[in-house]
């Protein structure tokens, strides 16, 4: 006679956990289909909208890095988890306001938005006054979309030199996020070669729809949302009116 628990006293992995192991194996397969580590690819979690009941049953499965596009909100859900998850790294991954720069380097392990000689300067800035500087990647605009953050493609070049020679070894590499309407593929290989020429070793790019595309194409983070948490809510957990999705900062 067996003697098993009624299935209720077990516990069971939460729909966050099941889905973190889906994405996980999928991220291992692509990375070994592109001849790659498994391990070369590091999967940042996309909480923004989610509450921080979510990031923690994420953490309890054993994911560490999280990602959040609204310097506010991760403001409000990450510091407080640092004592308990001392391993937990956060990204800020959207167009990043100057007003928000002393923030965000503050509370983030890397700003994978740094686009603009402004921001550039507010970084600077805020780096001397919090005594920190988080890791960079430069958010290139592979699309020269109008409405998208990043630094267009033409002056790519000349403003990750620049990025270079202000910050040294904290810039570790490139961040995209191709138009929604078009074959990601070209977008992932022009950021690739970009950082290759530029030696920079880290590549941010893909999300949920496309990440087996970028690990494809080489990405070292992939950025997944919605098939780890699932549809975001209608506003984030303060209730604060949610700005266009992905639209770029004023300054
Ligand atoms: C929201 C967001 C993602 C995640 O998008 P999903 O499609 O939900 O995976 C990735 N990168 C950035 C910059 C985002 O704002």
């Amino acid at each position: 006679m067996t003697t098993a628990l009624p299935t209720a006293d077990r516990p069971r992995p939460s729909t966050i956990a099941i889905a973190l192991a889906g994405i996980r194996e999928r991220i291992a397969a692509s990375a070994r289909r592109a001849g790659r580590a498994p391990d070369a690819v590091t999967l940042v979690a996309v909480s923004k909208f989610h509450p921080q009941s979510s990031v923690l049953e994420a953490l309890q499965a054993g994911q560490t890095v999280f990602g959040e596009n609204r310097v506010q909100e991760a403001a409000e859900k990450f510091p407080s988890l640092r004592a308990d998850w001392p391993a937990m790294r956060l990204h800020v991954i959207g167009g990043l306001q100057t007003n928000k720069a002393l923030e965000a380097v503050r509370i983030a392990d890397m700003i994978e938005s740094l686009d603009r000689p402004s921001l550039a300067d507010a970084l600077a800035r805020a780096a001397d006054r919090a005594g920190r500087l988080p890791d960079l990647l430069v958010q290139v605009n592979t699309g020269d979309e109008s409405q998208k953050s990043g630094i267009p493609r033409a002056q790519a070049d000349s403003f990750i030199t620049a990025c270079r020679q202000r910050f040294g070894h904290a810039v570790r590499g490139l961040m995209c996020i191709p138009p929604a309407e078009e074959d990601p593929m070209p977008h992932f290989r022009y950021l690739a070669d970009l950082a290759r020429t530029h030696g920079l070793a880290m590549l941010s790019m893909g999300m949920s729809a496309d990440f087996e595309a970028a690990i494809a194409a080489g990405a070292t983070h992939v950025r997944v949302g919605s098939a780890i948490f699932g549809h975001r809510p209608a506003s984030p957990p303060n209730g604060a009116i949610p700005p266009a999705r992905l639209a770029a900062p004023e300054s």
